[in-house]
């Protein structure tokens, strides 16, 4: 989480003021010899609010249930793969391939998904393991990634922009965002539910009346919530660990977003637990820029091999099974256009 610098400044003055403190409390206690003159006041825990966390007032909107379009549907794998190393001229993973690396974007603090590992420094989990199988089958090695960090509220932008080449970051694929970007087929099936403190008496999303409820900026999570029509105080952050940070504070009653960020919340803090059914569908796709569907077509290509050959179950194993408490389902079919 970020902190409010002017926070952190107010800290600094109070310090210096309280050493000058200390030092008149100390002169009365020596003038008095009593005691009671040196019960100063315990300092007080100041209890700050993330940076960028704010209340929104949404109305429900069939943003996020439209089905207007086949929103998972993507299109098919050209019928032989390139070996790695030797990309068809003209296409965009020769570009790649002559740049060098793969500009991918990335989250940095989704445990288990895109977070860095702080023993190493390096960014790991599953969608990170996902961009190294198209790094592997462009380079022949997984290693030819330059991580870009994108904001949840940016991740379409970015993509649109060019300056990533794709993205992989629980992005849900949704009519909405397929008018922006085209997307992968699917490589991850999430759903929304609940996390709250072990103490809550909230046990799904019935309960979420009149209750404080915080989810990630930019995302399907926030609509879903205000589709549930109840009464919620929505509060909308930078990044979902900051609604584990409000939770902890007693700032919010609940996180609602993904069960796949939700796990990894878990993970971090032993008092909190999931509660309720999952109450809407996030199919993760890896999104990339409507200019080069040559390359979607080829991730697809990479996706149906790592399907089919296990390596998508061995990537859940060594991410998830811990966290979900299973060894991997089947991976999610793909589905073309
Ligand atoms: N899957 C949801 C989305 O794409 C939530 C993702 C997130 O908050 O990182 O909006």
């Amino acid at each position: 989480m970020t902190f409010d610098p002017r926070v952190v400044r107010a800290f600094a003055g109070t310090r210096k003021r309280s050493a000058v403190l200390a030092c008149a409390a100390m002169l009365l206690l020596s003038a008095s010899g009593t005691a009671a003159a040196a019960q100063t006041a315990a300092p007080k825990a100041v209890v700050v609010i993330p940076k960028g966390a704010v209340e929104v007032h949404l109305a429900p909107s069939s943003s996020s249930t439209d089905d207007s379009c086949d929103p998972t549907a993507s299109l098919a794998p050209q019928s032989t793969m390139p070996i790695p190393g030797n990309m068809p001229q003209g296409s965009y993973m020769a570009q790649i391939l002559a740049r060098g690396y793969i500009e991918v974007g990335v989250d940095q603090n989704t445990y288990l998904w895109g977070y860095r590992d702080p023993a190493t420094g390096d960014l790991t989990g599953f969608d990170v393991d996902m961009l190294q199988q198209v790094s592997q089958a462009i380079f022949g090695s997984p290693g030819h990634i330059d991580y870009v960090i994108v904001p949840n509220k940016l991740r379409a932008q970015y993509v649109q922009s060019g300056k990533v080449d794709i993205l992989a970051e629980t992005m849900t694929i949704t009519c909405a965002r397929e008018k922006l970007v085209d997307f992968s087929t699917v490589y991850y099936e999430a759903g929304q539910r609940i996390l709250v403190p072990s103490n809550s008496d909230i046990t799904g999303k019935q309960d979420l009346n009149g209750k404080r409820v915080c989810a990630p900026n930019g995302s399907t999570s926030l609509q879903n919530l205000a589709n549930l029509r109840e009464h919620i105080q929505l509060w909308e952050v930078d990044n979902e660990t900051d609604c584990l940070v409000m939770l902890q504070q007693g700032q919010v009653d609940a996180i609602s977003t993904d069960d796949t960020i939700l796990q990894g919340l878990a993970a971090q803090d032993p008092n909190t637990k999931l509660v309720g059914q999952t109450f809407s569908s996030e199919p993760y796709g890896m999104a990339i820029s409507k200019a080069h569907p040559d390359f979607t077509r080829f991730v697809n290509g990479v996706l149906a091999q790592v399907r089919a050959d296990g390596t998508w179950a061995s990537i859940y194993d060594s991410n998830l099974s811990a966290a979900t408490g299973t060894s991997a389902p089947p991976p999610p079919p793909a589905s073309y256009r």
